[in-house]
């Protein structure tokens, strides 16, 4: 579609002064949507699951379509605050496992920080830049 489209110039009307944030909140309510709905392809309580999943899309549009935007950014906040804590062993093992390849992971005797080392250096000398403690390592 052409950006200078009659559609879209609609479509950026009809969206001024409304929330319109694809935010972390909706991100989760759209992904436990699909589940839903992919999970009530079976069981006995399919019609159930997909109502649920049916509501909070409706939920997620509400909040995209919304005029209040300081009450939207204020939800987002509240549920990030729990959301983050959540999933914060997830999103730090994820982001071992994307850099992997590039580093290894040590954690400093004394004082537990985790230190970071580039791959492929042999062996070295690795100094804990909180506590200055050195270790011999093989990267
Ligand atoms: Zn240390």
């Amino acid at each position: 579609m052409k950006p200078n489209s009659k559609f879209i110039q609609r479509l950026q009307r009809l969206m001024i002064g409304r929330y319109g944030q694809n935010d972390t909140l909706n991100r989760v309510l759209n992904g436990l949507a699909i589940v839903l709905l992919i999970l009530s392809f079976w069981g006995k309580y399919a019609g159930w699951l997909f109502l649920v999943a049916t509501l909070l899309i409706a939920v997620s549009y509400w909040r995209l379509f919304s005029h209040n935007i300081y009450r939207q950014v204020a939800l987002n906040r509240g549920f990030q605050r729990f959301w983050f804590i959540l999933i914060r062993p997830f999103s730090r093992l994820t982001y071992q496992i994307s850099q992997h390849w590039h580093y290894r992971f040590f954690h400093c005797a004394q004082c537990h920080q985790r230190i970071r080392v580039p791959r492929h250096h042999g062996h070295v000398r690795v100094t804990c830049p909180k506590c200055g403690h050195q270790f011999d390592a093989r990267t």
